[in-house]
């Protein structure tokens, strides 16, 4: 495997590598295009752009996520992959590059789940080739950009340091914020009730007998009961949903399913035609064989039908769809046999404090008597804010107060046109600003796992970079 080389980027909003910042671009064509967000989403597109011979400015705010951003910045080694590392290539048109980098081979090595802190060290290293093997195109900027604006020539990123960027165009990378505690747990103080469950000090001061309280069964979770687990945990764990229910285990085995065509059914009938199929060739292989399709279907389907997939469908979809690495899902259902966790379905109805942990009442699904239970910590799980008019980002709410930008439909992320160009408060188009990943499900529902953003960013990095199609 090639050695991750060290790299390291101040907190000074000092350039590293590339042209120094107060050098003028003499022409359009050498504006830079200014990336907020330097995860998965950002990195990647930062390079297929230099690799088109674009200048990029990559803004970061977190250099322990630059590069890797939040899912592959993990500290935990026991976190999985949920995806095959056959289909972990960070370029569609090399599917082999992240099983060379890996030095695997073979239909059992590329069948498996790499941790999510390797994957990080793939991303990092290929950020940092880039920066030796493009000739300056790239530079990477420590900071928190809290404004995008246009100008005459293009657009500015304002860093919370007050210092400008200049750039032709802007991305915003910005992916997955940071969800708030719900309602009934909103109260409790910060040492019972944890709202960001992806803190590196989400666990800190928890003794290894205090009672655990995750909100939210689905990936998240899984994660969190690992890392207890990990730590040494030995007191009682609950993942609390309202259905109870947890992601499904990916088979040992590749996958085989061939190519079908797009499904011609919609809504209801869709549904019944999924089930049908399941029961011919297994769930997994109907859902993967939906794939390929899921973006067209997706659009397919006006606001009404999406809105009413997520209330009905979304939690059965998310359970089959985004699958637990074998391993994990063994050591979660041996974790469950031994009583040290149990995953319930039901409502909270309130949280307060008594002799200094968190008394939690619920109440379990199909309603009866309300149940209740001690924690030494409340951890929400419950997912990402996907409402860009929720989150604590002060660059969403700058654009969102000047109007520049506006939720989709669905309040998944940003409203975008098809080229990824954000659309405005009235819904026009800006050329100049565009959105990439999770940002953008509100067009695609299924834009957040690698092999679908890989495709995104290299179609986004063209199309600036003004290759025709
Ligand atoms: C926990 C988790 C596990 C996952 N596991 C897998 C998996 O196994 N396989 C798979 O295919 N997909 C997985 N995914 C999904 C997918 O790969 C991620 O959603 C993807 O990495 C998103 O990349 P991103 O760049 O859009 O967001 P991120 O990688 O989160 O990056 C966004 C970056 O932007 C920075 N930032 C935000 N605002 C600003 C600002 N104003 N100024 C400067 N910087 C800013 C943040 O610090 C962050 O580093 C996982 C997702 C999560 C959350």
């Amino acid at each position: 495997m090639a050695r991750l080389q060290e790299f390291d980027v101040d907190e000074g909003d000092r350039p590293v590598g590339g042209q120094a910042m107060n050098a003028r671009p003499d022409t359009f064509a050498e504006q830079p295009v200014l990336i907020v967000g330097g995860g998965f989403s950002g990195t990647l597109l930062a390079i297929n752009l230099t690799r088109l011979g674009v200048p990029v400015v990559l803004f970061e705010r977190d250099q322990a996520s630059l590069a890797k951003g939040l899912a592959f910045g993990t500290r935990c080694p026991e976190h999985l992959l949920n995806v095959r590392a056959s289909n972990m290539s960070a370029f569609h048109d090399d599917p082999g590059h992240f099983l060379r980098w890996m030095g695997l081979s073979g239909a059992e090595q590329c069948n498996r789940f790499v941790s999510r802190l390797t994957y990080g060290q793939y991303l990092r290293e290929l950020l940092v080739g880039s920066l030796g093997s493009t000739a300056g195109r790239l530079t990477v900027r420590a900071g928190d950009v809290v404004d995008l604006t246009e100008t005459a020539q293009g657009v500015s990123a304002v860093l919370a340091s007050g210092e400008s960027v200049a750039g032709r165009a802007g991305v915003l990378a910005l992916g997955h914020s940071a969800p708030r505690l719900p309602g009934p747990c909103a109260s409790l103080p910060p040492s019972l009730g944890w709202a960001d469950p992806w803190h590196p000090q989400a666990l800190a001061g928890l003794g290894p007998d205090g009672g655990v309280l995750l909100l939210g069964t689905g990936l998240t979770a899984i994660d969190l009961i690992i890392s207890l687990d990990r730590a040494g945990h030995r007191g009682p764990i609950v993942a609390l949903s309202r259905r109870g229910l947890i992601s499904r285990a990916h088979w040992p085995a590749g996958p085989d399913c061939e190519p079908v065509p797009a499904p011609t059914a919609r809504g209801a009938a869709l549904v019944r035609a999924v089930r049908v199929r399941a029961a011919q060739i297994g769930w997994r292989k109907a859902i993967d064989e939906l794939r390929p399709h899921t973006q067209a279907l997706w659009r397919a389907h006006d606001a009404r039908a999406q809105g009413s997939f997520l209330r009905h469908l979304r939690p059965y979809w998310d359970v089959h769809r985004h699958r637990l690495a074998p391993e994990i899902a063994a050591r979660i259902a041996g974790l469950q046999a031994e009583g040290r966790l149990a995953v319930v379905a039901g409502r909270l109805v309130d949280a307060t404090v008594k002799d200094g942990a968190a008394l939690i009442h619920w109440r379990p699904r199909g309603g009866g008597t309300v149940a209740s239970l001690e924690a030494a910590r409340v951890i929400n799980c419950i997912g990402p804010e996907s409402d860009i008019t929720q989150a604590h980002q002060p660059l969403l709410q700058a654009l969102l107060t000047r109007g520049a930008i506006r939720p989709d439909a669905r309040r998944l992320g940003i409203d975008v046109d098809p080229q990824l160009c954000v659309r405005d408060h009235l819904g026009a188009p800006n050329a100049r600003i565009h959105a990439v990943g999770p940002l953008t499900k509100g067009i695609g529902w299924e834009v957040i796992a690698v092999p679908d953003i890989r495709v995104q960013v290299r179609a986004l990095a063209r199309q600036l970079a003004g290759v025709k199609a």
